[in-house]
């Protein structure tokens, strides 16, 4: 095996590996080699941080039944936060337990808590980043035209309709300008997005994007080498894809979620329908 020319999954694993290193020195572990950054990630440091530029670098990975370990969500420490948490025991109290929150900054400028919707029970849960303008007016995820088009994903695509998934995003408050979601702002959130996942109990989880892929999976490697690969968050099996606003400016790409959603309805147990591309 030639080892100057990493495989695309050698290259994950290192970009995985450098994470966790450099997660656990921002912690205050000291004693750790230097250098730990990758040829990736210096390249990835490069690329500029808007959505519509980040997600252009698409690379054809196959899909495959590898799951890629997380760093450990330390789900305990995050409900230590917000005592109470841990004892809601549907999604109704959950909603409730949150209320008019005022845990970050976002809830400055939003007119509403957009919790999520759908099935209660969903198998399949969609997770993007934050809500935006109409989604913020309205009080739902994914209303808008990317909205329109996750729910041709599932109806058209997949043979579901968009009431028997649960569709949450990483924070719930929109975030002013539909800029991303600063770190403590996800952080305040993160909490409540876990316990969703812990109380609807997904088979599978579909995130939406750069943004939401690297906070499910707390990485930082770009969704361009995270999708198409399953990866597991709290236990659940997680696939990473493309965001549908990115797809409503890039729809070359669809091809690249249709794959990716392939392999959750396979994982599933569900029919691939054979003219099911949205
Ligand atoms: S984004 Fe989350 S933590 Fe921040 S105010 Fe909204 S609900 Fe609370």
């Amino acid at each position: 095996m030639d080892r100057r020319t990493p495989s695309p999954e050698r290259r994950l694993l290192f970009d995985t590996l450098c994470d966790y290193v450099e997660q656990i020195r921002s912690e205050g572990m000291e004693g750790l080699p230097l250098g730990t950054t990758s040829p990736a990630r210096i390249a990835q440091t490069r690329e500029p941080a808007h959505p519509e530029t980040r997600e252009t670098a698409a690379i054809d990975a196959p899909a495959s039944d590898r799951i890629v370990p997380k760093t450990q969500i330390e789900t305990e420490q995050m409900f230590s936060r917000y005592p109470g948490l841990e004892k809601t025991t549907t999604l109704e109290e959950l909603r409730e337990f949150i209320g008019d929150c005022e845990r970050c900054k976002l809830c400055k400028s939003r007119t509403q808590v957009v919790f999520g919707v759908g099935n209660s029970k969903a198998e399949l849960m969609f997770v993007g980043e934050g809500p935006g303008a109409e989604e913020d007016a309205r009080g739902e995820p994914f209303v808008g035209r990317a909205g329109q088009l996750l729910t041709d994903i599932i109806e058209r695509g997949m043979g579901m309709k968009r009431s028997d998934v649960y569709i949450a995003n990483v924070v719930k408050c929109r975030p002013p300008g539909n800029r991303n979601p600063e770190p403590d702002e996800v952080a305040a959130c993160e909490p409540f997005l876990a316990r969703q996942v812990e109380l609807v109990k997904p088979r599978v989880i579909v995130a939406l994007g750069t943004f939401a892929a690297q906070a499910l999976l707390r990485v930082k490697t770009p969704i361009s080498k995270l999708r198409g690969i399953w990866h597991e968050v709290g236990g659940v099996r997680t696939m990473p894809t493309f965001h549908p606003a990115y797809l409503l400016r890039n729809p070359g790409d669809k091809r690249l979620v249709w794959l990716d959603i392939q392999e959750v309805m396979k994982e599933l147990g569900r029919p691939v329908p054979r003219r099911g591309k949205p």
